[in-house]
């Protein structure tokens, strides 16, 4: 048994079912808890006022609460963790660090080099699995390689489930070490920030907002199934931001779908439910098998694809990020990420479909922007469906698969509910014109003019004109691969 391990929490903001706490306090005699906000990470950020890094001190605050009721508390600096943790190592006398294991490229670098700064002072460096359910060498297929399409991995992951469910070991034995003093979780803007307008809704952080959000979908999750593509009704989860900064486990998640019939009823809410957890961790896969894909297509010969390029594209994209491409539904679901930092799973797709197809520029440029706004940004996740949505993905829809951005509104937002919360200016255009303004005669646009501000224009492209240059921009393609 060490005498004290330090636990580095970073994208695991709770203190149950822990797998790296969990080990620690099994393992050694004291535990100490740390958290580094990153410098480099917050300086990129391009807006002052974030609500992740709010999200984040939160969290903080309330883990460092938890953990001092446990007779510990939390540890935090701001800084490089490079330098940051081989420093604490050293001023806690601590024989080892545990961190539970992140798949990102850039994690990946920096996890390696602070592990081997700490081998050279002879310190352990260990990391668990705790993001996902199974690690990416988990779930291989018969001749032992990733699996790249979404239904056999499906099948394979849930054969492995029942060893895996369990929640993290890890009684606490050990005592957890209290940093001296009061709270060191610093303020917003003691790391540059400012604090989000509180007139919009605030994000409800920490293992506590996770809770509440649990519960209220727990009651609804028998109707996920029918009711998970209509971005006006409260179908979903909206624990995205929650299992992005580990304030719920995914263990704790799958075991309440598993409790809901997830396993008896392959059709109802609790299975679609769970199949949603595993397009997670197949992605989490794929990011941490193929790390390619976070500058290129997956399938190489998209790569060949010519997208639009210049003034034109340059304004378009200009449009699409402000909600204001003429298409009611990219609109208001543009409007939504910008305003709320969230965005309907349907419209997720709808949005991307939409700029990479419709208006043909290169998806890479929507999924930088999603990773900018997004609460829930998470480099797997957010890739994965970007090239899913652009068809260059592993299991993408098929190139030739184009979504129709007014069937997609006239099926999943049909009363015009989410339009016109987003885009008020509509909200007194009658409804079988509300999927496409522009239609409306000149004296049916005047009628709603005070309303609309006479601003109803020609959406930016013609649908059926911009379907038919997708299906050339992508027959590059067909000469290279097989879509
Ligand atoms: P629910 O429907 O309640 O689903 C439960 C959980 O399952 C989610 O919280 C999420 O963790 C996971 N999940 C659901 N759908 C997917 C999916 N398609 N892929 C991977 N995991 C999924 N999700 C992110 O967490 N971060 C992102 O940056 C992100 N970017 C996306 C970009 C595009 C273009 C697309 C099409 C999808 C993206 N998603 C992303 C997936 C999905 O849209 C969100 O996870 C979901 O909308 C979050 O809302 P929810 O928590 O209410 O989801």
């Amino acid at each position: 048994m060490s005498d004290s391990i330090l636990v580095w929490f970073r994208r695991d903001l709770r203190d149950t079912d822990h797998s790296a706490l969990g080990e620690a306090l099994r393992q050694a005699r004291r535990v100490y808890c740390a958290f580094i906000f990153d410098r480099e990470i917050l300086a990129a950020l391009p807006e002052r006022t974030d609500r992740r890094v709010e999200f984040i001190r939160d969290s903080l605050v309330e883990l460092d609460a938890a953990l001092r009721l446990r007779g510990g508390g939390l540890i935090v600096r701001h800084g490089w963790p490079r330098e940051e943790i081989p420093r604490l190592v050293q001023e806690l006398g601590v024989a080892a660090v545990f961190v539970n294991r992140d798949y990102e490229p850039l994690a990946k670098e920096r996890d390696a080099a602070v592990a081997a700064a700490l081998r050279r002072a002879g310190i352990g460096f260990r990391s668990f699995k705790d993001q996902v359910m199974f690690d990416g060498d988990e779930i291989l297929n018969r001749a032992g390689r990733p699996y790249t399409v979404f239904t056999p991995y499906r099948r394979a992951w849930l054969a492995r489930l029942t060893e895996a469910h369990r929640p993290a070991p890890g009684q606490p034995s050990a005592t957890l070490a209290a940093p001296a003093g009061a709270s060191q979780v610093p303020t917003l803007s003691a790391l540059g920030f400012h604090a989000i307008d509180h007139d919009q809704a605030r994000l409800a952080a920490g293992m506590n907002g996770a809770q509440r959000l649990l519960d209220d979908f727990l009651g609804r999750i028998a109707r996920y199934a029918e009711q998970r593509d209509f971005p006006a009704v409260k179908g979903v989860s909206y624990l995205s931001v929650h299992l992005r900064f580990g304030t719920v486990s995914i263990r704790r998640l799958v075991l309440q779908a598993i409790a809901h019939g997830a396993l008896l009823d392959p059709a109802g809410g609790a299975a679609t439910w769970l199949g949603e957890l595993i397009w997670r961790d197949f992605y989490f896969m794929i990011l941490d098998h193929f790390p390619h894909v976070t500058k290129n297509a997956f399938k190489p010969a998209y790569d060949a694809i010519a997208w639009e390029q210049g003034t034109w594209a340059d304004d378009a994209f200009a449009a699409w990020c402000a909600g204001r491409t003429g298409y009611p539904l990219v609109d208001a679901a543009m409007r939504q990420i910008n305003q709320t930092g969230y965005m309907h799973n349907r419209l997720r797709m709808v949005v991307a479909s939409f700029l990479s197809k419709d208006l043909g520029i290169d998806w890479r440029r929507g999924e930088a922007y999603f990773a900018q706004k997004l609460n829930d940004f998470d480099l797997a996740a957010n890739n994965g469906g970007w090239q899913w949505a652009a068809s260059t993905g592993c299991d993408a829809q098929p190139y030739f698969r184009i979504f129709n951005p007014l069937t997609q509104s006239e099926r999943f937002d049909p009363a015009g509910k989410f339009i016109r919360r987003y885009l008020p200016e509509l909200s007194k255009v009658p409804d079988r014109h509300l999927h496409a303004p522009w239609r409306m005669s000149q004296s049916e646009q005047a009628a709603c003019a005070t309303f609309t501000g006479g601003a109803i224009h020609e959406p930016l492209v013609d649908h059926e004109t911009a379907r038919r240059r997708t299906l050339a921009r992508y027959s590059v393609v067909r000469n290279r691969a097989a879509p």
